[in-house]
């Protein structure tokens, strides 16, 4: 259904850039990927570290409370955005609970453009009155933000560019004997701007205009009202050369041109160009830590040991165990997964 979509515009108006591809396969609002399914779990297409570890969303929890007290505990605005099942928030809510009352000073305000997530999301937060938006740009600026968001910015678009000997040249979708292929044309100035200017012939370096701008958007309100963000992700800390758009279906990779909106398409996160996207608002930054550490800092380990010592049995201990080692071990996905915080004022994060 999407194909013939794609397919009839790109026969109307010619090949996209791939951002576009990427963003029609992902949020077309009737049949894009995310609108029609919820993709998590081991019977979807992939799963999340809030999905693994109760430990991850009751951590952030922890580093919630610590940051509000030290901005001398006001009322606030706690976003999320892109928050899938809601599982973080909830976990997030239990630890913030226990805090004597906090939750009444705290309004909490979902980003989500998925119809079939957002069902989910307020079954996961029955009990909490919680506000929903398509976009950060409708939280209101009336109290200071913590911004969470944990694999969101894979999620958005991204270009890519290809050095070659007359120039950069920018990947585009088209159609080429009935069906989608890639093609590459010269790059517009305006993408150009960040990349290296010495490029051997062949790299190809992605850039995610998208990403840069939604960041842009928090550090904005951040800047406005006060308060920081934590953005978690798999990526690189530097700008690197690669091709890194992979398509999940059914936990396995797939082809990004085929079955279009019945898989996810991801990229990695470059770290520094987001971290550059936050710094054009003058806000202070945390250097770029890996998820294994960052969850260590924040007392993970000792968690994990209370919470198996807890456990009713062998069988539920191991799963506690298996899982907190999934989400923190350099192995798996605690070195893969980067952190990324940005914040107003005489703060001081935990965790890095
Ligand atoms: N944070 C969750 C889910 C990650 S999947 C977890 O860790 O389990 C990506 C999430 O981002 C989904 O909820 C998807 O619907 C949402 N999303 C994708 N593009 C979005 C956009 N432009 N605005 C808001 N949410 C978006």
């Amino acid at each position: 259904m999407l194909e013939a979509i794609v397919k009839h515009q790109i026969e109307k108006n010619g090949a996209i850039p791939l951002g576009q591809y990427i963003e029609i396969a992902l949020s077309h609002p009737e049949h894009g990927y995310y609108m029609t399914r919820d993709p998590l779990g081991k019977r979807g297409d992939f799963t999340t570290a809030p999905e693994i570890s109760q430990i991850f969303g009751e951590l952030i929890g922890a580093w919630i409370i610590d940051i509000w007290a030290q901005m001398g505990k006001p009322a606030l605005n706690l976003i999320e955005c892109g928050p899938g099942r809601g599982t973080l928030m909830a976990d997030i809510v239990r630890i913030i609970r226990n805090f004597g009352g906090v939750n009444n000073n705290i309004t909490i305000h979902m980003i989500e453009t998925s119809p079939a997530l957002i069902e989910k999301q307020k079954q996961a937060l029955k009990s909490i009155n919680a506000q929903w938006h398509s976009h950060i740009l409708s939280v209101p600026s009336d109290s200071p933000v913590l911004i969470v968001a944990n694999e969101f910015l894979d999620a958005l678009p991204v270009e890519q560019l290809r050095r070659a000997d007359q120039g950069w040249m920018q990947k585009y979708i088209g159609i080429k004997d009935g069906a989608l292929t890639e093609s590459w044309q010269p790059a517009p100035h305006r993408l150009q701007t960040h990349l290296p200017p010495k490029t051997r012939s062949g790299k190809i370096y992605e850039i995610s205009p998208v990403r840069s701008e939604y960041i842009s958007n928090c550090a904005d309100l951040i800047a406005k009202t006060g308060g920081a963000a934590l953005f978690i992700d798999y990526g690189h800390a530097k700008t690197h050369h690669g091709d890194t758009v992979q398509a999940i279906k059914n936990h396995k990779y797939s082809d990004i041109l085929k079955e279009i909106g019945h898989s996810d398409i991801t990229s990695h996160v470059d770290f520094e160009a987001a971290r550059n996207a936050a710094s054009a608002q003058g806000l202070n930054i945390s250097p770029i830590v890996t998820q294994g550490a960052f969850l260590n800092k924040l007392g993970g380990a000792i968690r994990c040991k209370a919470l198996i010592n807890a456990a009713k049995n062998k069988t539920q201990a191991n799963d506690i165990q298996k899982g907190y080692q999934r989400v923190a071990h350099n192995d798996e996905m605690g070195d893969l997964f980067k952190v990324l915080c940005f914040y107003k004022g005489d703060l001081n994060p935990a965790g890095f």
